[in-house]
């Protein structure tokens, strides 16, 4: 989960504000406007199929994007590469429970 910040039309407040906009992976969860607090939420039901197929994109682009780090720096890459693998499984089920659990 990360959270960010950015301007968008807020309905209440009849104006653009400052939102606080948290992502699963790369998808819009919920945003709240900071200064009247409206949150909308998106419910994991209609999260689950766009997510899933954000993801299979991720691990379809994977095989381009270790060539292009690679390239950059070979030996640091080989080194990292391990545990860069071994992070993956527990990084998607974090993602994937934080859209779940709600
Ligand atoms: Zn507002």
């Amino acid at each position: 989960m990360s959270t960010e910040h950015a301007d968008l039309a807020c309905e209440t407040c009849g104006r653009t504000t400052d939102h606080e906009v948290r992502y699963a992976g790369r998808l819009l969860e919920w945003t709240r406007c900071t200064v009247c607090g409206t949150h909308v939420e998106v419910t994991p039901r209609a999260m689950l199929p766009a997510y899933a197929r954000d993801l299979e994109q991720r691990l379809a682009s994977k095989p381009g994007r270790m060539w292009r780090r690679w390239r950059r720096d070979p030996l640091g890459y080989t080194r990292s590469l391990p545990a860069a693998i071994a992070r993956q499984p527990v990084k998607l089920a974090r993602e994937v429970w934080g859209l779940v659990r709600r």
